[in-house]
């Protein structure tokens, strides 16, 4: 059996679930961090496998509905200047703004290029040696490396027509917001296995321990799941609260130095506003003093602009699990995939779009 097979294997799925039962005497309240987890969990009805009374609450953990609608109108500002190549991932161009998408610019005649790599992005600059190009980049510790890289590559070679809107958000002081959050409600944490690819557990064990709630780094298959929630509820029911990796095949526990002395270099931690959750202490990374010139927002003037969300979309309750997407008055009603009102109906990774995806039917 390959190994994603074995990751998705119906058998070992139903094991996990009867062995989550037999463990479970009462209701938990646990939240999967990462948009990939929430998809897994509502593709593969994991959610539906689990005992009564043990609800998963779909966590704040999908970049592109984090980033904030300011930032979206950033890259908007830069794309409509004149001699402007704005570059970006794929999900990002149909993000709303406050009056259109990248990709309705594109459609007026602005140049804005899909690419797969920020190092794409560098390629097109060193081809229009007399064009601007920026690259729009968000994510989390997972892809900042990426980001990182290409700033310093570009700063080494001297390409001063590149540039980057770089909008990174970090994982625990999010988890840090929410257990501090009045209208709290998680009890244990299913941790992003790829963050901790790059950051290490080491972070999460304060929290752990300030909080008393268990974090248990998780991979993003069914079967993953399962195993991080079985091992979630496992500490839950006898009373401790420690970081556990339970994605040993991927995870070390000091996560990738050489990954980490590079964010180091590059950026610095700030407070970074999240779309729905407001500004969250250290919750972001920037481009630090010694980048500065290869900051998009300071080399075009656009620092300044603010947003205010729409009222209509409730992303930000259900980025911090107070509603389920189905709640939304909005949804599959004004909202959907093709015409999204939330960041968090556009990206796949976004619980709205998982729940249009999956549960339409059931909750139509
Ligand atoms: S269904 Fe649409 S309007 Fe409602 S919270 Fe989700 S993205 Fe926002």
């Amino acid at each position: 059996m390959s190994l994603q097979k074995a990751f998705r294997d119906p058998a070992a799925a139903k094991r996990l679930s009867a062995a989550i039962a037999a463990i479970t005497t009462r209701p938990w309240n646990i939240m999967e961090v990462c948009g990939g987890q929430t998809h897994s969990i509502i593709k593969y009805g994991i959610d539906q496998l689990l005992p009564e009374g043990v609800n998963l609450i779909h966590g704040p953990g999908c970049p592109v509905c984090v980033t904030p609608l300011e930032y979206i109108d950033k890259a908007l500002a830069i794309a409509a200047l004149p001699n402007v190549i704005l570059c970006s991932f794929g999900d990002m161009l149909r993000v709303p703004g406050s009056r259109q998408d990248l990709l309705g610019l594109k459609a007026e005649g602005a140049d804005v290029r899909i690419v797969y790599s920020p190092t794409d992005a560098l390629e097109i600059a060193r081809k229009h040696p007399n064009q601007e190009v920026v690259f729009f980049g968000v994510g989390f510790e997972t892809t900042a490396p990426t980001i990182g890289l290409a700033a310093y590559q570009a700063k080494q070679s001297q390409l001063n027509n590149f540039s980057l809107l770089a909008c990174h958000v970090r994982v625990p002081p999010v988890i840090e917001a929410l257990l501090d959050s009045p209208d709290n409600r998680v009890q244990g944490f299913l941790g992003a296995g790829h963050v901790c690819t790059i950051m290490g557990c080491g972070e999460y064990v304060p929290l752990a321990e300030r909080y008393r709630v268990p974090i248990v780094i998780t991979g993003f298959e069914p079967v993953d799941v399962l195993h991080g929630l079985y091992a979630c509820i496992k500490q839950l029911e006898e009373g401790r609260f420690e970081v556990e990796n339970a994605y040993r095949r991927v995870v070390r526990e000091h996560g990738n130095p050489a990954a980490q002395q590079l964010l180091r270099q590059v950026f610095e931690v700030v407070d970074r506003n999240w779309r729905g959750l407001g500004t969250i202490k250290h919750g972001g990374l920037a481009l630090n003093d010694d980048y500065r010139d290869f900051n998009a927002e300071r080399r075009f003037s656009v620092d300044a602009i603010a947003t205010q969300e729409p009222v209509a979309c409730r992303s930000g309750d259900v980025l911090k699990g107070l509603l389920k997407p189905s709640e939304c008055s909005e949804f599959g009603v004004r909202c959907t995939p093709e015409k999204p009102l939330g960041a968090t109906m556009v990206s796949s990774e976004g619980a709205c779009a998982a729940y249009y995806r999956y549960r339409r039917l059931q909750h139509g």
